[in-house]
């Protein structure tokens, strides 16, 4: 990522704290009311406070929604303005909220801090950040509102960071601006094994890190977006993950764990899963009986990535009479970019037919300890076919077993792994 964050080094006795409240702090007013009692307590203590905000929960779908009332194709330029502005609401009501409390506090937009992005509307990439108006407003005492999941890009245009962008805005300005900590509130009080609204047996993990935790990110456990992780590790950003409705202790992530830290965390020989994650985001698609040629399949890739359409897990079946099939998955917010885009592609490909699946979740098991430990899978499967779940598509890496379920197994298929891998015991 090449991020080029201009800071500013300046001598401070107090702690800069960087605070990030996600939607699910944000639903209402009370709750904003709440936020702004957090950020004053903070400043109260003599910190320097910045917190970035999302907007107010259910805010960004109900945006999308109305723009899809008017349009079937709507741009992406025009949908990160529309989105933007949910962001725009907020900080401005956080900062009336603080000054009611008696501080002083002042509201940013993305482009007033300068959150420079490429042009990728809808998943732009930070380019760099100035932090000069950020430290100014700080100077005065002031507390700093800035709007979340929003950039510029070099053309003066509103971009958006992606679903969940506003916990990369967050560790972004926090490396900018060489924040003490970075802390991450939601409405859980930490990371844990598996989701806690998904299985109550899940145990909270004290400390991660990063790496683990981006693959847990990726595979879907939302409390942490995954670019903000990878932005976290290249940037040497400690994360501490806390409720915005109680006071205690969260969950670390911590950029480098040496091995003796985390076999301690473990129980040095012992746990080899560290958590179950799940993507309820999945569809599958089978194209049937492709030419078997050099290139077919890329062919058949190509054009998906150029539309910008992730693809996951790949599985090609042996060819028979010079065709094959192949399978592959996408997040089911895209499958029907990529069902218009096979109808586009099968005269030039020649394929048979396609099909496509949208009920499907992938179901995770991590764990660094996996890479020296044989029999993870073989328990995965067993679990999973024990509890009567058909296993569609498996992918595996050295810290990850993934299968491929029916979405309606989905939490069941989270709760019988958990309990395989014994995740609730210390
Ligand atoms: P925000 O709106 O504040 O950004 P999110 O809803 O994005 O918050 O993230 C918090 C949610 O993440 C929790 O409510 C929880 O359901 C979910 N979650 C998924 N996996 C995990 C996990 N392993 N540990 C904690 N929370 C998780
Ligand atoms: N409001 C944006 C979203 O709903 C960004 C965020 O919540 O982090 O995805
Ligand atoms: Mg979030």
């Amino acid at each position: 990522m090449p991020a080029t964050l201009q800071t500013t080094s300046h001598a401070r006795t107090q702690k800069l704290i960087v605070q990030k409240f996600g939607g699910s702090s944000m639903g209402t007013i009370e709750r904003i009311q709440n936020v702004a009692r957090r950020a004053v307590k903070t400043a109260a203590e003599g910190h320097q406070v910045v917190v970035v905000v999302s907007a107010m929960q259910g805010e960004t779908d109900r945006l999308l929604k109305l723009a899809s009332g008017v349009s079937t194709r709507p741009a992406d330029r025009e949908i990160d303005v529309l989105l933007a502005t949910g962001e725009q609401v907020s900080i401005a009501l956080l900062a009336l909220a603080i000054c009611e409390l008696g501080y002083k506090a002042r509201s940013f937009l993305g482009h007033q801090v300068e959150i420079r992005t490429d042009s990728t509307h809808g998943s732009a990439r930070i380019r760099s950040i100035k932090a000069d108006p950020v430290h100014e407003c700080l100077r005065k005492g002031e507390i700093v509102v800035i709007a979340g999941f929003q950039g510029v890009d070099q053309h003066g245009n509103i971009t958006t960071l992606g679903r969940g962008g506003s916990d990369l805005s967050a560790v972004a300005m926090a490396a900018a601006l060489k924040a003490d900590s970075c802390e991450i509130y939601s409405d859980v009080d930490g990371i844990y094994t598996t989701d806690p609204n998904v299985y109550n047996k899940a145990r909270k993990i004290p400390r991660i890190g990063s790496e683990e935790m981006l693959e847990l990110a990726s595979l879907g456990a939302k409390v942490l977006q995954t670019r903000s992780v990878e932005f976290a590790l290249k940037y040497n950003v400690t994360l501490h993950c806390r409720s915005s409705f109680s006071d205690g202790e969260g969950s670390w992530v911590v950029p480098e764990m040496s091995g003796l830290e985390d076999a301690e965390m473990k129980g040095l020989e012992g746990a080899v899963v560290t958590a179950v994650s799940c993507d309820k985001n999945t569809a599958k698609l089978t194209v049937v009986g492709i030419p078997d040629t050099p290139g077919a399949a890329a062919r058949l890739f190509a054009p998906m990535a150029d539309a910008g359409i992730n693809i996951d897990v790949i599985i090609q079946n042996p060819p028979q009479e010079g065709r094959t099939d192949v399978t592959f998955t996408v997040p089911r917010n895209v499958a029907d970019r990529a069902v218009q885009l096979l109808e586009s592609l099968q005269p030039a490909l020649g394929f048979h037919s396609f099909s496509v699946d949208k009920s499907l979740a992938k179901v995770s098991v991590v764990g660094a300890g996996m890479v020296s430990q044989p029999g993870v899978a073989q328990r995965t499967f067993a679990a999973l076919g024990d509890a009567g779940i058909s296993i569609l598509l498996i992918s595996t890496s050295e810290i990850k077993i993934s299968c491929v379920v029916e979405d309606r197994f989905a939490d069941l298929a989270v709760r019988v792994l958990h309990d395989k891998f014994e995740l609730e015991k210390t």
